[in-house]
């Protein structure tokens, strides 16, 4: 065993969580709550189908976000492909980001749609609409980009692409729940905006989603697509699918929204004291607060920097797990990667350098409303320790 190793070994010993401390985990109101929430589906035996607490949990989405029309769904995948389907978007080509969760790809495969990756930012990480423009083409009928982290995307610049070349925009913003741009809701823009409210989410419903539309006809069609084209109860108008959410689902919404604030709040606070800990460590690069955003802190994602940091971001992933801390390289591999997307044009490597790049260097410190203040100076105190170690 050489030094640094022993020296490691050490750091590991000092630091190690006797309970697994994970990435992200919902915060629950006592059960007696939830269960008082479900009374009204209880006594009306109501547990699907637009029941009264679904309408509820709608209602007070809208108002706490920020937006008039929107959609609640089973989960934000099935939200997804409604979004294309709301648009008839069945072939030619979506242009997307590499840099995100395998649903936001897998739904344009799924739709029977072409896939175009384009590079992303190198700063917030999301899709730059540059790269998007040069990617354009006569069978372009969409752009796909993510709120990666919840940092708003370039939305003015999306929007003007969709004016100039006649494309929608659907944004996938699973990250983004409560996030706000210029006093507004994140959601305000493009054609639709998809929210996750799964369980690893900042607002849960267990599994759930919701899709977020520009007016009152599209917020109708939504809701025809996620209850099978049923209009009335001899009048089906389309090919819909299941993609409701039901009263269980919803109950759990209503519960969560009403410490929704007290949530990102603890998460802000959380964040902050990261930002203060790991503000001078060589090769630990942070994501920068940006101007005219009121962030969700939904995540806390540094990027390591090897050669300054002295090991890269796997080996400190390495040393988190080795402590009981389950750090997340989220998101690598990329969807470019994947065996079933690899061979296409766009996902040779050379055509996506910042993706690349961040998947090789980020890393998702743990964040959620029931860690503490101590944990995250432990965890923050790691990845000090670590460079000091190496060092040496
Ligand atoms: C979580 C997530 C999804 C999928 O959400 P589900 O509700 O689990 O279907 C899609 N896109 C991104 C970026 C996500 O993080």
């Amino acid at each position: 065993m050489n030094l640094p190793d022993a020296r490691i070994g050490r750091l590991v010993a000092a630091h190690t969580f006797p309970e697994p401390i994970y990435v992200t985990r919902p915060s629950l109101p006592p059960l007696a709550e939830y269960a008082r929430a479900l009374e009204p589906a209880w006594e009306r035996r109501w547990l699907t189908n637009e029941g009264c607490l679904h309408q509820r949990l709608e209602r007070a989405l809208c108002a706490y976000l920020g937006v008039e029309h929107l959609s609640l769904f089973c989960n934000a995948t099935i939200a997804l492909m409604a979004a294309l389907e709301l648009y008839g978007l069945r072939e030619g080509e979506v242009v997307t980001t590499p840099f995100t969760f395998p649903a936001t790809t897998h739904v344009l495969r799924w739709q029977r749609l072409d896939i175009v990756f384009a590079d992303i930012d190198a700063d917030t990480c999301n899709l730059d609409p540059s790269r998007v423009e040069e990617r354009l083409t006569p069978r372009t009928r969409a752009i796909m980009p993510v709120h990666v982290y919840g940092t708003p995307c370039d939305v003015e610049r999306f929007d003007a692409l969709a004016a100039k070349y006649h494309v929608r925009v659907i944004y996938d913003a699973a990250h983004a729940f409560g996030v706000r741009l210029n006093g507004q809701s994140a959601l305000r823009h493009g054609d639709a905006s998809v929210l996750s409210f799964h369980a690893t989410k900042l607002f849960t419903t267990g599994e759930g989603g919701a899709l977020a539309v520009p007016d009152a006809e599209r917020h109708r069609q939504a809701y025809l697509i996620k209850n099978f084209g049923i209009a009335g109860e001899e009048s089906v108008e389309g090919p819909g699918i299941n993609g409701k959410m039901s009263e269980l689902q919803a109950a759990l919404g209503l519960v969560q929204l009403e410490q929704a604030d007290e949530e990102i709040a603890r998460r802000r606070v959380l964040s902050q004291c990261y930002r203060r800990m790991l503000a001078d460590i060589p090769g630990v690069c942070l994501f920068g607060e940006r101007p005219g955003v009121q962030p969700n802190h939904a995540y806390f994602p540094v990027r390591i920097n090897a050669e300054a940091y002295g090991a890269g971001r796997d080996a400190l992933h390495d040393v988190f797990r080795r402590c009981n801390v389950h750090v997340r390289k989220y998101f690598y591999p990329l969807c470019s990667h994947f065996a079933c997307y690899a061979g296409l044009p766009s996902a040779d490597p050379a055509g996506l350098p910042n993706a690349e790049r961040a998947a090789r260097e980020i890393l998702c410190l743990p964040i959620h409303g029931t860690l503490s203040v101590e944990s995250v100076e432990t965890i923050a105190s790691v990845v000090r320790e670590f460079h000091e170690a190496l060092r040496k």
